[in-house]
């Protein structure tokens, strides 16, 4: 392995590392990982003493560009929820003038186990599976729900968009009675889990934005129902999926707990709530573990 170059822009980092932290050196370059999110669902969160040309985070075949100078040089790197727990390695790629060089680092996956859901889906609505525009849509939407860009939108932790705790069912295994395969169809992303937070109120609740962002997406789709996207940045994406009515616009900007529209129970959604996905570089993350990410 080539020496790293000398000519490396030095930044200065706040906080010592952790104990439990993997750090790994290679030259003047110092790689920490925070572990303690590192579950099927969740993150790990990676950080450099110093920024190259252009580095990476590469794991299980999800590559993820450093961002700097947002909170020292750090990359938030999603696990997804089929992810299998145990050792794993996460590639540091460095390109720069000399060459393109890619960093091992030995990194654990730790278990967590989601208690899995049934869900029936009402008679009425099991036509809506049947819909040929579904899979061009749920395509388009998993475009958009990809979407990178580098200036973080966020300036707080982000917020509920109800006021109210949400069932505790993000990444449950999920048994539809009525259809199968149900969320892939949904978001084109592979594996039957429920990639969000349900929060159970009636129709017509105002819902509110968790964080700033740009509007992607404001559209009614077969599936998901009156489906909006916001882009918070840094790759940080927010999906609302089963709206009542959407009073924002695609390509508007809005701050923190503006509001959205209210809640529903439109595309196949088997009863009135507000479903809240939170997607980092496309992968369903847990939104309250991203969330103190986010803050730190
Ligand atoms: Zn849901």
């Amino acid at each position: 392995m080539k020496p790293l170059s000398l000519s490396i822009l030095l930044l200065v980092l706040g906080s010592p590392a952790a104990p439990e932290d993997v750090v790994k050196k290679v030259g003047q370059l110092s790689i920490r990982v925070d572990e303690s999110r590192a579950v099927p669902g969740g993150l790990m969160v990676v950080r450099l003493n110093a920024l190259l040309g252009t580095t990476f985070a590469i794991l299980n075949g999800t590559r993820v560009t450093f961002e700097a100078p947002h909170h020292g040089v750090r990359a938030l790197v999603p696990i997804a929820l089929t992810a299998s727990p145990g050792p794993a390695v996460l590639g540091i790629e460095l390109v720069t003038r000399q060459g393109r060089q890619r960093v091992p680092v030995d990194v654990a996956i730790s278990p967590k186990t989601y208690p899995p859901r049934a869900v029936v889906i009402p008679l009425e609505k099991r036509p809506l599976l049947l819909d040929r525009a579904a899979s061009r849509q749920s395509r388009m939407l998993l475009e958009n729900l990809r979407t990178h860009s580098d200036k973080a939108e966020w300036t707080e932790p982000f917020k509920p968009p109800v006021p109210i705790a949400p069932t505790p069912t993000f990444g449950s295994p999920e048994t539809f009675t009525g259809g199968e395969a149900v969320d892939s169809r949904m978001d084109s992303i592979f594996g039957e889990y429920h990639r969000g937070l349900d929060y159970m109120v009636p129709p017509g609740v105002a819902v509110s934005a968790p964080a700033a962002g740009t509007i992607l997406l404001a559209e009614s789709l077969v599936l998901t129902g009156q489906t909006l996207v916001i882009d918070h940045g840094q790759g940080v994406v927010s999906a609302f999926f089963h709206l009542g009515r959407i009073d924002v616009q695609e390509g508007a900007r809005v701050e923190a707990q503006a509001p959205l529209g209210v809640s529903g129970d439109s595309g196949l959604s088997p009863y009135p709530h507000v479903h809240w996905g939170v997607y980092l570089h496309g992968v369903a993350v847990d939104p309250t573990l991203l969330g103190e990410a986010l803050a730190e």
